[in-house]
């Protein structure tokens, strides 16, 4: 049987993506919480336009040095803060109201794997955030749990997010079933 490419059912970071696109508007602050090579800060960057403004963490210089280049190639360096900080630390940096906020957890792609989220510090920033989010903000997680570790943090989030009180936000969860091993996967909230 041959294999078609999908037309309606797009893939976990495209839609993350897409969701990210319709929570903000020109002027709007968001945060990438896991800026990484930087392809979800950009994306937010671009949708935040020149009256908006990103907040990108990373504990790794490397990865923040990456944003920096990415950004700059398309001119919009001038839209983003990039802190060499733990997320843990988010609201020693960040006290503005966020529409948006995205944490893509996991190991830096290409990098050795030993630098990973974790835990206790993923949910105390994922609560951090959820606190500077502003009404109809979205919050976006983008879930590996094949590595080392992963599991832990799977769990962590999911605890997480099934007890946010629904008359606060909505939690939803797109996943790809049918297929083997740990496919990652995303959670997104939308507060109230
Ligand atoms: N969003 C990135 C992109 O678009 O390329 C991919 C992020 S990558 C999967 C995860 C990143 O989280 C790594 O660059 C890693 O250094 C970073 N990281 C790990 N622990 C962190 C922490 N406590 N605070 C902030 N960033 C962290």
């Amino acid at each position: 049987m041959s294999r078609h490419n999908l037309h309606h059912l797009p893939g976990i970071l495209p839609f993350a993506h897409d969701l990210l696109r319709r929570a903000l508007q020109s002027g709007d602050c968001a945060l990438d919480a896991t800026a990484g090579n930087g392809h979800d800060t950009l994306l937010l960057a671009q949708c935040v336009g020149a009256h908006g403004h990103i907040y990108a963490f990373d504990v790794q210089p490397r990865a923040l040095a990456a944003t920096h280049t990415r950004l700059q190639q398309a001119g919009l360096q001038d839209r983003a803060t990039l802190i060499a900080d733990s997320h843990a630390h988010l609201s020693q940096h960040v006290t503005v109201g966020l529409k948006a906020a995205v944490f893509n957890l996991g190991y830096l792609p290409g990098s050795d794997k030993t630098v990973v989220t974790q835990p206790a510090s993923t949910v105390s920033a994922l609560a951090q955030a959820l606190d500077l989010l502003l009404p109809s903000g979205v919050l976006v997680v983008v879930i590996y749990h094949g590595h080392s570790g992963g599991e832990a943090e799977q769990q962590a989030v999911e605890n997480w997010c099934s007890a946010l009180n629904p008359q606060d936000a909505v939690a939803v969860r797109y996943q790809l079933v049918n297929q083997s091993g740990p496919p990652p996967y995303m959670l997104a909230v939308e507060k109230r």
